[in-house]
This record gives structure tokens, sequence and C-alpha cells, in this order.
């Protein structure tokens, strides 16, 4: 088989690296990076560390709004189509690389394989709900990384097309959390070298533009981070680095210790040594869950139902006094419920794959 990728921001270089390990011992791959996602540190050192190949192609194309973006993208994406003449388009979650991949390729009549199919918040004002729900209507293959995910397809008529894999994001942490030392990493970031004992922290990532578009919103979470009993690491989106900058100097303290966004070793290390988590993200929330670890989530909807189970994820607005509370609850964790499969998701992707008929 010859299978096109097509990513863009960084959770997906995380999943296409296992997936692309598995497809690239009996099939040709040939990748495409859209360039939505261009700093080094959120995409560069993905593909580094996680030993991803280079990009046959990269297409330097980000910013802008959304339809300049997807537009730019689907006419790059055509050419690389149409001089590949691949048997498949490969594409993983739901930005806006994922959705012009998909749209050009149901085009130009070539299957569309989608990653982490089947997600769905309900709500149409999440620009990422449009991106999934045209991306699984024009994809041949639909992977569930859940079963969650594999039942909503069936509310729209999309079972058919529909394989529950397991989640590759479980796979990847399996694989990368444990290839650092905490230690290291703690010191480095918070200091303390002199006890050599690293401090417990909590780790936090908030990038959402309905917590970070404006001051009072991005303070709220701040102020809460400020009232937790440990200090908290947080390595700031590129998109909203001034503003986090900004607050969290008018705030002072030094409770928060805002850093540049660190690689995927470094990040799901993090995870799996904090005290708790407090996030707005949808990789961040799973992550918590695989490594036991109590998640507060600042959205108002579920992304991941699976996670939202005996208080270990649970929803917040981005108010100080909710978020602290939230976060004092206590988890049970029943360590028979794994419901992102058995960590070797990729094998089923590439098998059903090479199974479609
Ligand atoms: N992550 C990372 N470095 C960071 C922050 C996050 O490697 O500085 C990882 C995190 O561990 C998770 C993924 O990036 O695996 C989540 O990506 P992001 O929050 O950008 O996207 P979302 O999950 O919201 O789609």
């Amino acid at each position: 088989m010859k299978v096109v990728t097509v990513v863009g921001a960084r959770p997906q270089f995380i999943k296409a690296a296992v997936v692309s390990h598995v497809l690239r011992r009996d099939h040709q791959e040939i990748l495409v990076h859209t360039g939505q996602h261009f700093d080094y540190n959120m995409s560069e050192q993905f593909f580094r560390e996680l030993d991803i190949p280079d990009p046959d192609y990269n297409l330097g194309i980000s910013g802008g709004t959304h339809a300049e973006m997807t537009g730019r993208m689907m006419m790059a994406i055509e050419d690389v189509l149409v001089n590949e003449d691949p048997d498949w388009v490969l594409v993983y979650g739901d930005t806006n690389s994922t959705l012009a991949a998909a749209l050009t390729a149901a085009k130009l009549h070539i299957p569309v394989c989608h990653v982490e199919a089947g997600i769905r918040v309900h709500s149409m004002t999440n620009p990422e709900e449009i991106n999934r729900i045209c991306t699984d209507h024009v994809a041949s293959l639909l992977l569930a990384s859940t079963r969650s995910g594999y039942d909503e397809m069936a509310v729209e008529g999309l079972q058919e097309k529909g394989v529950l894999t397991g989640d590759p994001m479980y796979d990847a942490f399996i694989e990368y959390s444990t290839k650092l030392d905490v230690k290291d990493i703690v010191l480095k970031l918070l200091g303390g070298g002199e006890t050599g004992v690293p401090e417990e922290y909590y780790y936090m990532t908030c990038h959402r533009e309905e917590n970070t578009n404006d001051d009072n919103t991005l303070l709220e979470i701040f102020k809460a981070a400020e009232r937790l009993d440990a200090r908290t690491i947080y390595p700031v989106h590129p998109r909203n680095k001034e503003r986090a900058l900004r607050l969290r100097d008018r705030l002072g303290t030094g409770k928060i210790i805002l850093t540049e966004p660190v690689g995927y070793l470094e990040s799901a290390c993090l995870v799996r040594n904090a005290k708790k988590i407090l996030t707005d993200s949808g990789g961040l929330q799973r992550e918590a869950f695989f490594a036991g670890k109590k998640c507060v989530t600042v959205l108002d909807f579920v992304c991941w139902p699976e996670t939202m189970i005996d208080n270990r994820n649970e929803l917040t607005r981005p108010i100080a006094d909710e978020i602290v509370e939230k976060l004092s609850h206590e988890q049970t964790i029943d360590s028979h419920y794994l419901p992102f499969g058995d960590g070797h998701a990729a094998d089923k992707i590439v098998r059903a794959l090479e199974e479609f008929r």
C-alpha cells in the first residue's frame, strides 16, 4: 500500500509517530506536514524525539482565518495527491489540516482513513466539531479510539465504516512517558538542586481560545493555581504566551512556573509524576487518565466521556473557587477499567487499512 499521511499539529505528530513506525514495516508512507504548527518546540522537536522521518512535503501553511488556512492547505495537498496517487490518505484528529486533507482526497476519489473518528462534543460553536463531522462523513474508514466514539458513529449512520482500534495516544504514552528522569526535569524547572529532592508540582496546560482570549478568564485560572498547595508548571502555547507572561507578572507570587512548550518526552514524564493536572487539552485529559492522575478540565464540553468517571476528570468553569474545589475532590481508580485499548492501537490501525474492502 502507498499511504499519504497528513499531519500539522502537535498532537498529530504524537499519534502519527506510533502508527508510522508500524506502517513503514510493510508499506510505503509519504508524510505531508502542512505547517500548521511550525515552532521548533511545537514541531521539529517531536519529529526528532519520536523518531518520525522527515516530512516528504512541508507545505509551510499556518495562520489566517479558518477558511484561508483550510483553503490554502487544500490547494497544496491537491498537488501532492495528484503527484503521489496513493491508495490511502491517513488523517488524525480534528484540526484544519485534518479537514483539508480529507476534503481534498475525497474530491479526488482517494479513500480517506480517519484516526480518532466518532468524537462529538455536540457543539457547533467548537470549530473542531465541524472538522470532525465533515471528515467522518467523507472518509471511507473510521477508526475509533474508544467505545463512545464508535457508538457515536451509529447516531449519524456511519458505523458501517467504523472499526474500534483503541487510542494511539495510549500506545505513545506507554512507550515514551518513562524515557526521561523526572528529577532532572523538575530540578531544571523548579530549582532546588541543593536538596536533590524534586518538589511536588501541579501540571497545567491551557491554550484554547475560550480560556485565553481575554485577561479575566486566564487570570481566574491563574488565581486558582496560586491557591494550590504546590507550584504549577505551565508550558505556554505560543498563541497565548504574551498574555500569560503579563498576567503572571501582574500576580507576581511565583507559584506559576511558565516555560516554553516542552517536548513530548518531557510533557509525558511531567504528567506521570504530577500531583494533579489542570488543563483544557484533549490530549492531556487522556494522559492524566493513563497515568492515574486526578484531572480538572476547564471546558464546558466533554471530549472523552470515558475519563469522566469516579471523579477522575471533572469539568469546571474558569472560576478560581470552582477549580480549586474540584481539584480537591478525591478520585477512585479501578485498575481493570482500560477504555483506551491495550496499547497496541497502532497495529490495529494498520491492520484495518490492510483489511479494508
Ligand atoms: N504537550 C507537549 N508539550 C507541551 C504541552 C503539551 O508535548 O508543552 C503534549 C501533551 O502531553 C499532549 C499533547 O501535547 O500529548 C496535547 O496537545 P495539545 O494540547 O496541543 O492539543 P489537544 O490535545 O488539545 O488537541
